[in-house]
């Protein structure tokens, strides 16, 4: 299945649901490499149990913008991110690549082997976001 046709059977219009999660699109890649560390305690906690959650393949909604994981993060100053022109870019980004629309709805596992299959197994991941702080963490053991 390619990734336009999963992009159309998981359209926004198709499911809404209120258990449905929010992420912003590069937290796709943060996750895979999500090793407890993070901005304060309160926001790896909240990280490490965000992640926990998608584990049982909830469904996501994916966009550029504040999500469940920002949320307890001390850089999100009234719903916007401090970097939010950076992130954003690395949101269009993982987007783009992942031939997703902004606000488009899947399981969590499709949004993941998008992301797995169209920039981290091809290498392309530090293209995106390299200039992160957290960039030296984000490498396959
Ligand atoms: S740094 Fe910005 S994008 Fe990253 S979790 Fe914090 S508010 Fe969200």
């Amino acid at each position: 299945m390619t990734a336009g046709t999963q992009n159309e059977k998981y359209s926004k219009e198709a499911i809404q649901f209120d258990s449905t999660y929010v992420l912003r699109a590069h937290h796709g890649l943060c996750l895979y490499f999500f090793k407890g560390k993070g901005y304060s305690s309160e926001f790896a906690a909240n990280m490490a149990d965000i992640k926990s959650r998608l584990d049982k393949n909830p469904l996501v909604r994916i966009i550029s913008g504040t999500d469940v994981i920002c949320s307890k993060c001390p850089n999100n100053t009234g719903a916007r991110c401090e970097s939010e022109a950076k992130v954003a870019e690395y949101d269009r980004q993982v987007l783009s690549r992942c031939n997703l629309n902004d606000g488009d709805i899947m399981p969590f596992y499709d949004f993941r082997k998008l992301v797995y299959q169209n920039i981290l197994l091809p290498g392309k991941r530090e293209e995106i976001c390299s200039d992160c702080q957290w960039t030296s963490l984000c490498h396959f053991l």
